[in-house]
């Protein structure tokens, strides 16, 4: 038994390792790689301690002696020069063979009292029962013939699936698991684990899912509403609209396990994450106890999809001639307006999303409307930043910055 005295909310000191794997394939060099971790790392929102950074520049995982980078952090570590808890990659595979990679981790945990944490599993604990099961997915996943044995492992959680039994990973909001414990040769072992309404939780999905129904509101007002709402305590805050979109739409609470594992890969240098088709997922029914009747959960999704269907329709009406011919190849951002993503809210630091307002016709004839930068935590009723910052007013400011920056006296 593993002794877990790991807590992500404490101040734990890391370093960062980044590797160069393959030149010719266009790799994520060292530091895509870093800023990725950062990026992972503002997300989780864990108050974790820079130290310093270890690199290897191009070197293969295949040969592990050759890599200074790696072998001087390790020696390091060793020697007590370096005292951290935290090594972060951003995916396994930064950090070589997969055979010696269950081993390394054990040997850094045990000997050294260090973590090996990936940021593409947004830095699950690996001590953990699922920070196990996931470490074996992500060791798998890193080898070459690894697509057969990562589909084994699917096939093994789908088979624990279909008992009933939960899969591994974080219990959906609302619920909580339950083990049950068996005797196996003598000694009693936690057996599996079931999903079970969360008392704590549970009255609040529920709540959501009522108002929903009675109001037929959208998942914005829905965020802004359990914010605001005095009886839901403030560890659950705050809400977020693509999070109570993503309640409504999960057929768990209404008792059925829907298993569809994504695909994840490389192309042109991002990860990428699909759904699975059809075929290739598991519906369950009767997974687990019901927390909201099938009725109101199929009402308020023929609610949403008449919603988008509307909004997709308006969508359609107000693009113009210089609409894309070409489909971006994996699922992102489409740049309409310059700043998207650069404009931070200076409450809460979340990135300001461009609204525009009802368009209106000038006494001269043309169609206008107005568009602004806002934060979508203030709409959310998290963030009390309300202001709004006129897209052009900005974007004239900026570029007239930047020229003068880049062509000073013109
Ligand atoms: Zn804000």
């Amino acid at each position: 038994m593993i002794k877990n005295s790991f807590n992500p909310n404490e101040c734990h000191p890391y370093v960062r390792y980044g590797r160069m794997s393959d030149p010719s394939q266009n790799p994520r060099s060292p530091e895509q790689q870093f800023a990725m971790i950062d990026e992972t790392l503002r997300r989780v929102g864990f108050p974790w301690v820079h130290v310093r950074d270890y690199r290897d520049d191009g070197i293969t995982g295949r040969l592990i002696n050759k890599r200074a980078g790696f072998n001087q952090m390790l020696s390091d570590i060793k020697s007590g020069i370096l005292q951290v808890d935290l090594i972060l990659v951003d995916t396994y595979e930064r950090f070589g063979r997969a055979e010696e990679l269950p081993a390394l981790r054990r040997r850094l945990y045990n000997r050294f009292g260090v973590l090996l944490l990936t940021a593409d599993s947004m830095f699950c604990d690996p001590t953990t029962v699922q920070g196990k099961a996931l470490a074996m997915v992500e060791a798998i996943r890193s080898t070459e013939d690894g697509r057969i044995k990562a589909h084994n492992v699917i096939r093994g959680k789908r088979d624990v699936a279909r008992l009933k039994h939960w899969p591994g990973g974080e219990p959906p909001f609302g619920f909580k698991l339950q083990t049950v414990m068996s005797d196996r040769n003598g000694r009693t072992e936690v057996d599996y684990s079931i999903l079970v309404p969360n008392p704590e939780t549970s009255w609040i999905l529920q709540l959501i899912f009522r108002t929903a129904h009675e109001n037929g509101w959208g998942t914005g007002r829905l965020a802004k509403f359990c914010n605001a709402h005095e009886d839901i305590p403030a560890t659950f805050k705050p809400f977020y609209a693509a999070t109570v979109g993503y309640w409504l739409q999960n057929p768990i609470y209404y008792g059925e396990l829907l298993w569809e594992a994504h695909n994840t890969g490389i192309v042109e240098d991002r990860r990428i994450r699909e759904r699975n088709v059809e075929e290739d997922m598991l519906r369950i029914a009767d997974f687990c106890e019901p927390l909201i009747a099938r009725e109101i959960w199929d009402a308020i999704r023929a609610l949403r999809q008449e919603r988008s269907a509307r909004i997709k329709a308006a969508r359609a009406r107000n693009s113009d001639a210089s609409a894309k011919l070409i489909d971006a190849p994996v699922p992102g951002l489409a740049l309409k307006y310059l700043l998207t993503g650069l404009v931070r809210c200076g409450h809460c630091n979340r990135a300001m999303t461009p609204s525009s307002t009802q368009p209106y016709t000038t006494q001269g004839g043309t169609v206008k409307r107005y568009v602004r930068y806002v934060c979508p935590g203030y709409l959310e009723g998290a963030c009390p930043n309300g202001t709004r910052v006129s897209e052009d007013w900005l974007r004239e400011q900026v570029v007239g910055t930047i020229r003068e920056r880049l062509f000073p006296g013109s």
